[in-house]
């Protein structure tokens, strides 16, 4: 069932044939049919629980790093460590000496848990 906004009974009430009012009956009469259609009302309950998100302690990060030069594709071996990462980037660029711009990110595994209320 699509939802439809409520119509909204002051709306009536008020004088029709300002300017302010006329985008309103408009939409009005095009939505007449559906909100005619409507069957009874329906309720809905949302509940609202709480979650937190924390980094897996079971896991490491991971850092990876890639060659922003173009057409060069280099990436360096993913690890835990960020200096190991660092030093393949430095030999790249010593390999390569225009290339000195690195894509790096670090990865970890999140674990969400709903937070109990007391
Ligand atoms: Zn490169």
């Amino acid at each position: 069932m699509p939802v439809l906004p409520q119509a909204d009974p002051a709306a009536s009430a008020r004088p029709s044939g300002n300017a302010r009012s006329g985008g309103r009956t408009a939409l009005r009469r095009l939505l007449a049919p559906a909100l005619r259609q409507r069957g009874p009302a329906v309720r809905s309950v949302i509940r609202h629980t709480e979650h937190r998100i924390i980094r897996d302690s079971e896991t490491a990060p991971t850092v990876v790093a890639s060659c922003l030069s173009a057409d060069c594709g280099w990436s360096a071996v993913p690890g835990p460590d960020v200096a190991a990462v660092d030093r393949q980037c430095m030999t790249h660029t010593g390999l390569n000496q225009e290339h000195t711009r690195f894509l790096r990110g670090f990865e970890d595994i999140a674990v969400v848990h709903r937070v109990e209320k007391t």
